[in-house]
């Protein structure tokens, strides 16, 4: 009869969780929705919730998706954060689990966040021994400025009395198994730049009769780069790259407009601050050199992602247990851009990268490309670094 009272140890429950991770990871994988748009991944999401015990489920906004679980103790209240959205693009993987929606793909690993938090959502509500209360937020809209985070953080109650905050990152350019931290300035501010270069059309025979938007453009593109290599100091990091550029619609027809777009990443509030008007100054200068007119827009994107540096120590002690020394390494910063930081604006927390890359299993694409996929083993590691990660900080 002892047989079924036998208590699950932490580890042989982890064993147990690892094949409902793939499930739940496969199952996203198949059905992406983009920003905004993740209706049925909340639903699902909520309804695999709602089938597990001791969790209060609800929804602060229609497509995001809110756990909350409480220990029998008295202690911190911590949120743990997965995105749940994927990217407008089409998927060129042919494993038999890939998109069923044409021209939505999850090329980001955001299905493995979800499965990774699902997974720990799992763990805590079959035990009570632990202090403090876990929220467990599964936000939508990562990828789309301005991000779920400005309804969640900025206008509902979520944020209410949380004392640290965490979430994780899978990263296809770690190898599996490996947990990076950093603390301080880890992600930078992605923002955009939109500029129209206002010409005078006409015939391209006789381009002395117009003012050439293409050729004022691209004098636009060259001159820009010129803030980044002259005018700012080596020592300060800051991107300026010009991805958009539209004009014309035919061979002998000089347009009367070009399209730039771009964007901006730096780490320092005050060299962003002095960004829009850098750039602008560019564009001024060699739009009245040539006689062209222009239309400039400056768009803040997310903030830069500054981990806090005790919470980020409590998260490298957890990594060295979890995965051991040699696989727990200090992250290095990166100018990609995450919405991670907005709940950073209202508590103390880090933000961590667990590594999905292995060549046997060709996962080392590029996130965002179309043959992005993860080491699914990576899912384990995310869950027990999360796992740790609350349980640790959770306590009063
Ligand atoms: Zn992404
Ligand atoms: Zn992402």
């Amino acid at each position: 009869m002892t047989q079924n009272l036998k208590i699950q140890t932490h580890a042989e429950r982890l064993m147990a969780l690892e094949p409902q991770l793939v499930i739940w990871r496969r199952h996203l994988h198949q059905h992406p929705e983009v920003s905004f748009q993740e209706h049925q991944t909340a639903a699902y999401i909520a309804g695999e919730l709602r089938g597990m015990r001791g969790l209060e489920v609800s929804q602060l906004t229609p497509t995001s998706v809110l756990a909350i679980c409480r220990g029998t103790r008295p202690g911190k209240t911590v949120l743990l954060r997965a995105d749940i959205d994927a990217l407008p693009m089409s998927e060129e993987n042919s494993f038999e689990f890939v998109s069923q929606n044409p021209g939505s793909m999850h090329a980001c690993g955001h299905d493995g966040h979800t499965a990774i938090l699902l997974g720990v959502a799992q763990l805590v509500s079959e035990q009570s021994d632990w202090d403090g209360e876990l929220r467990m937020i599964f936000q939508h809209a990562e990828e789309q400025s301005p991000g779920g985070t400005e309804e969640l953080v900025f206008a509902s109650a979520l944020m209410d009395g949380v004392d640290v905050v965490t979430g994780l990152h899978l990263n296809s350019q770690l190898p599996v198994g490996v947990v990076a931290v950093r603390p301080g300035a880890f992600m930078a501010a992605p923002d955009n730049i939109y500029i129209t270069i206002l010409g005078r059309g006409g015939h391209a025979a006789h381009p002395e009769e117009a003012v050439d938007p293409i050729v004022v453009g691209a004098q636009v593109v060259t001159n820009l780069q010129h803030i980044v290599s002259r005018g700012v100091s080596a020592l300060d990091s800051l991107v300026v790259s010009v991805t958009y550029f539209q004009a014309g619609t035919t061979t002998n027809v000089i347009p009367d407009r070009a399209e730039l777009k771009g964007t901006v990443r730096s780490f320092d509030p005050e060299l962003r601050e002095r960004a829009p008007a850098m750039i602008e100054r560019v564009v001024r200068g060699v739009c009245e050199a040539h006689g062209a007119k222009y239309e400039y827009r400056y768009e803040n994107g997310y903030r830069p992602l500054i981990n806090d540096d005790g919470v980020a120590e409590v998260l490298r002690q957890v990594a060295l247990e979890v995965v051991g020394e040699e696989r727990t390494v200090l992250a290095k910063p990166t100018m990609g851009g995450e919405d991670f930081s907005a709940y950073l604006e209202k508590a103390p927390g880090a933000y961590f990268n667990v590594g999905s890359r292995n060549d046997g299993l060709e996962s080392g694409f590029p996130h965002h490309h179309p043959r992005f996929t993860i080491d699914e083993a990576a899912l384990r590691t995310g869950v027990e670094m999360m796992y740790a990660a609350a349980i640790r900080l959770a306590k009063g």
